[in-house]
């Protein structure tokens, strides 16, 4: 678990080798390719069922706290 502005969120880094699927990063909008080592995130107040998670690439999520999609400012 990490502590952010936002929040708390839940965070597991992937190594890659077990995502068979692509996902949208939601820091650049950008796929995240099967086989990509990367983040996957979801707020700690909310349960953890797949439609909560996100997927991220790792430097997305480490830059989230300057340039994340839904923040006003
Ligand atoms: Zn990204």
């Amino acid at each position: 678990m990490e502590e952010h502005p936002d929040g708390d969120w839940v965070v597991q880094r992937l190594s890659g080798q077990s995502s068979t699927k692509a996902y949208r990063c939601p820091g650049c909008e950008q796929l995240v390719t099967p086989g990509t080592p990367h983040v996957v995130a979801w707020p700690f107040d909310t349960p953890a069922g797949e439609s909560h998670r996100r997927h991220w690439h790792s430097p997305c999520w480490a830059a989230r706290d300057r340039r994340g999609p839904a923040r006003r400012g």
